[in-house]
């Protein structure tokens, strides 16, 4: 990208550098590693509006992780699986209007606001909160969050085999899981999006693919799809216990792996089994998903296993070693 360097007095050429920068949230300093525009010739910094978001969500989601809050997306999600919107929510929490819809778009809650929101997660403390302040919502706002707490209490009973998941998976926001609670749902809507593309794909492709898509997605908005973890491997970076989680897809019916044989040689394909779920993927999540098929979609797994041998997260890694996600922000895929 060219621009006008003042201190030069022409267009110049220029360069992204990365350099430590402070910023204040919510009165405490935090340092995070920024990615800054400069010019070419004399390294003047110039304003960049993408790189300067950035790092500002970078900052945030350092602030939230030292201080163990909620991410933007948890506090929705957690509203969302009990059906209210974000006025209900806040008003049944007996907060401002807007309250909850700030927090949803980025602005840091406070502590105690924070407590709470944990707290309501589980629907059986939502069931034990509605009990004592049902009368701040109407009659027919009390019957639906008491069908919906209901419903969520009986899928725990059946689903307690998931379990499973919180025993082999990431639940603590970091830089191994790209600051985000591991999340079944989506992965499994991601294995779908790839899998349905490509009719033949591999085990291994997919394990890169699914890879690429949590870097990037990771390098432009500071926190991964997933929150899967990958392991440095021979081939390249795989899911952490991806079998494990294989195992579960097939017997959730989302897909299989079928294993054939070509030439003497063990095949592993992926079978997808259901369609994605509706609204499972955003757009900007999709627009990601896209790119990172186009991209490889002529790769064979020797390919892609090659190309992702290349990335220097995974050069300043050993065999077994998990490959944190700030080295994200070195891939580029052009
Ligand atoms: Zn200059």
């Amino acid at each position: 990208m060219k621009k006008y360097c003042e201190e030069c007095k022409r267009e110049v050429e220029t360069n992204i550098i990365t350099q430590k920068e402070s910023y204040i949230v919510c009165g405490e300093e935090i340092e995070v590693d920024a990615q800054v525009l400069v010019c070419a010739d004399c390294g003047e910094e110039f304003f960049c509006e993408e790189l300067d978001n950035n790092t500002l969500l970078a900052a945030y989601n350092k602030y939230r992780k030292k201080h163990k809050l909620l991410f933007p997306e948890e506090i929705k999600r957690i509203r969302e699986q009990y059906g209210l919107s974000q006025r209900a929510f806040a008003k049944l929490l007996n907060w401002g209007d807007k309250t909850i819809c700030r927090y949803e778009n980025g602005s840091i809650q406070d502590k105690a606001h924070n407590s709470l929101l944990l707290f309501l997660r589980e629907p059986k403390n939502m069931r034990v909160f509605l009990n004592e302040n049902e009368i701040l919502l109407d009659e027919r706002q009390q019957k639906k969050l008491y069908n919906a707490v209901g419903e969520l209490e009986n899928k725990t009973k059946i689903n307690d085999e998931s379990n499973l998941i919180d025993l082999y998976f990431s639940n603590t926001p970091c830089a191994e899981n790209g600051f985000k609670v591991f999340d079944y749902e989506k992965t499994c809507a991601m294995v779908l999006f790839f899998a349905h593309k490509n009719t033949d794909l591999l085990k291994t492709k997919l394990m890169k693919l699914l890879n690429y898509s949590d870097m990037i997605y990771y390098k432009e908005n500071g926190i991964s799809m997933s929150g899967l973890r990958y392991a440095h491997h021979k081939y390249g970076p795989v899911p952490e216990n991806f079998d494990i989680l294989l195992g579960k897809m097939a017997a959730d019916h989302i897909a299989h792996i079928e294993v054939l044989y070509d030439n003497g040689y063990e095949k592993h394909q992926v079978v997808p089994d259901s369609n994605i779920p509706v609204g499972m993927i955003t757009d900007d999540e999709l627009n990601v998903l896209k790119k990172i098929y186009e991209k490889f979609k002529d790769f064979g797994s020797v390919e892609i296993s090659n190309y992702s041998h290349k990335e220097k997260g995974y050069c300043e890694t050993k065999q077994g070693e998990i490959v944190s996600y700030i080295y994200a922000k070195e891939i580029e895929l052009n």
